[in-house]
């Protein structure tokens, strides 16, 4: 028999609670079971009803989190016995959080399957440090890459991109600078690290390639880093903060330099 339970694929957002989604809020408060990772903001399991059970499937102290293998088995166990399981991530399920991998496994089961989209850090975390990922006249393209060390990214193929937005990139920062340059990108370009992007303890760190590739910043985990033009913009208002108003005149200048 075809189980009658469904499992929604939920993208909790980027750190700041706020930033769930209304069907996301709606779909934890149906829920009877919470499979939840490492980067989603434990605030927001208070929603679920009193007895969801929530179980944690995230990294643990360094070591890593459940096998796939292990947290598929999981979510389907739950959805077999007829129950509503929410499989909680950070940011959206699709965008480096192999929600892509449980869809096919639980579709192939024959499972009832419903993706509720995220906001990504990908997107959140330049845009609350002031930071648009295109901008009139000096970006109109932006990607979304890995900078994890175990995959072998072509930085070559992104060259002609003005905006990159690196995902898992912090360890590996130096090494990403250097390849970048190699590229062909332009080593001043501007580069900006954003550190538990909105969440109360979010950070900025700017830099340069050159300076990442030489001796790079200290950043701390998680972190979003961006490289392009459209840094100065966050990097000019970060400056200005609290040095009263803003010279529109003074920022074009700087942007067109
Ligand atoms: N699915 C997630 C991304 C998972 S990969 C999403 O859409 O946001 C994990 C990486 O996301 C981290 O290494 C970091 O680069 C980034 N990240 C997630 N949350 C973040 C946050 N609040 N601030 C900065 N970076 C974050």
């Amino acid at each position: 028999m075809t189980p009658v339970g469904k499992v929604y694929l939920v993208g909790a957002g980027p750190g700041d609670p706020e930033l769930l989604t209304i069907k996301a809020y709606k779909v934890l408060r149906s829920a009877d079971v919470v499979l939840y990772d490492a980067l989603v903001n434990k605030e927001i399991l208070s929603i679920t009803k009193n007895d969801c059970l929530k179980i944690y499937v995230g990294k643990r102290d360094g070591r890593h989190s459940l096998p796939q293998e292990e947290i598929n088995a999981l979510i389907y166990k739950f959805a077999s016995q007829d129950k509503i399981v929410v499989r909680l991530k950070g940011g959206d399920p699709f965008v480096f959080g192999r929600g892509g991998e449980e869809l096919l496994f639980l579709k192939d089961k024959g499972i009832d399957v419903e993706v509720v989209p995220g906001v990504s850090s990908a997107v959140a975390a330049p845009s609350s440090a002031f930071i648009p990922l295109t901008h009139r006249d000096m970006a109109s393209s932006f990607a979304v890459v890995t900078g994890h060390p175990g995959k072998e990214i072509r930085w070559d193929n992104f060259s002609g991109v003005d905006t990159l937005v690196i995902l898992m990139g912090v360890k590996n920062r130096q090494k990403i600078a250097k390849e970048l340059i190699l590229a062909g990108r332009d080593p001043q370009e501007r580069v900006a690290f954003i550190e538990k992007a909105t969440t109360p303890h979010q950070r900025e760190v700017f830099s340069t390639l050159w300076e990442v590739a030489q001796s790079p910043p200290e950043v701390r985990t998680p972190a979003v880093m961006v490289v392009g033009r459209v840094v100065n913009i966050g990097m000019f208002l970060a400056e200005l903060k609290g040095a009263g108003e803003l010279c529109l005149d003074t920022l074009n200048e700087l942007l067109s330099s």
